[in-house]
């Protein structure tokens, strides 16, 4: 396949990269070439000036997606945090082909992310890329989402998630650049809303019913997940954890009664924000419960034996280092965010 690309800049100079036009994408040369001539109306990119012309490339890189159902696919983020190796790469994503449409649930870090779910549902369907479901605020699932909407998806969220999102972005934008790379993070930038979920919000692709579920205040207070009627799959974005220690940034007390509503729900099966792409349900709830619980209880305990926050996270939770991927880095925080909300109790 061809597409067409434009070569964009840093406004200090550099670095310059080539970012991807949608909708110009032809199996030859001269298709796109002649789908150029058109006329073309180019996409903003944030913090980045234009400095070239569009021109024809053969098609640049695909991410793996696995069909984990029929006409469902998900691609394997890395257990990892951001890194130069990684390129932000670490967090799953999900796409969902209809009869008529197709949705994608969540879109890694950055443009070429975004760009890369394009080309790779472009090589299993020419269906219309009708929207994009961001499950959260989080960099690492929301902000290759710009790049869907540029090709003519409708971004879907959660009510608080522009807000949310306004508030970060600058900050989730300078850890990119710092720890990605500053190539990464050109022309990268924040999708608003078009459809908020202040409940529930149905989407029809076609023969197909996604039901798109707004969640209280948990593992953040934007957290949406995505119910695909046809396979009985929950696509849960950050609310549930695989391998991956869970990053707790909103309420420990409502992330645990949320993970018990997961838990009762009849589901075939879970697709999480991180770990395995297909998880059984509920016996894949298991460990992130009993996380949570230890959690909870030890947290409380440091506050009943009067012991200030800086102690107290060196204790909390400790049996579970050998059970998580990353604990070392994200146990510390969430026992912060959790001493703080339950001091208060
Ligand atoms: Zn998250």
């Amino acid at each position: 396949m061809f597409e067409a690309v434009i070569l964009i800049c840093a406004a200090a100079g550099a670095p310059c990269e080539e970012a991807l036009v949608p909708g110009f994408s032809a199996p030859t040369p001269a298709g796109c070439e002649a789908a150029l001539t058109g006329g073309v109306d180019l996409p903003a990119w944030p913090d980045a000036r234009v400095a070239g012309e569009p021109a024809c490339r053969e098609a640049g890189q695909m991410l793996e997606f696995r069909e984990v159902s029929p006409g469902l696919f998900v691609h394997r983020g890395q257990i990892a945090e951001w890194n130069r190796e990684n390129r932000g790469d670490m967090s799953n994503i999900a796409f969902v082909v209809g009869d008529s449409a197709v949705a994608v649930i969540d879109s890694g870090s950055a443009r070429w992310m975004g760009e890369a779910v394009l080309r790779s549902i472009r090589a299993v369907t020419d269906l219309p890329v009708t929207h994009a479901i961001v499950t959260h605020m989080h960099p690492d699932h929301a902000l290759g989402a710009r790049v869907l909407a540029a090709a003519g998806a409708k971004v879907v969220g959660h009510a608080a998630l522009d807000r949310a999102l306004a508030d970060r972005a600058a900050t989730y934008l300078e850890r990119l650049s710092i720890q990605a790379g500053a190539d990464v993070a050109l022309g990268t930038g924040v999708a608003p809303v078009d459809m908020a979920v202040e409940d529930v919000l149905r989407i029809d692709l076609g023969n197909r019913e996604l039901e798109i579920r707004a969640w209280p205040l948990s593992h953040t207070g934007t957290d949406v997940t995505v119910l695909d009627r046809q396979s009985g799959a929950l696509i849960a974005g950050d609310l549930v954890f695989d391998t991956h220690a869970p990053s707790l940034d909103g309420s420990l007390v409502g992330w645990q009664a949320v993970t018990a509503d997961l838990v009762a729900t009849d589901l075939t099966a879970v697709v999480p924000g991180h770990g395995t792409a297909w998880l059984d349900w509920p016996d894949g709830a298991t460990a992130q419960a009993r996380y949570l619980d230890v959690l909870a209880r030890d947290t409380r305990r440091a506050i009943r034996d009067g012991l200030p926050l800086s102690a107290a996270v060196d204790t909390i939770a400790g049996s579970e280092a050998d059970a998580w991927a990353l604990f070392d880095v994200f146990n510390p925080r969430n026992a912060t965010v959790a001493f703080t909300e339950l001091e208060w109790e």
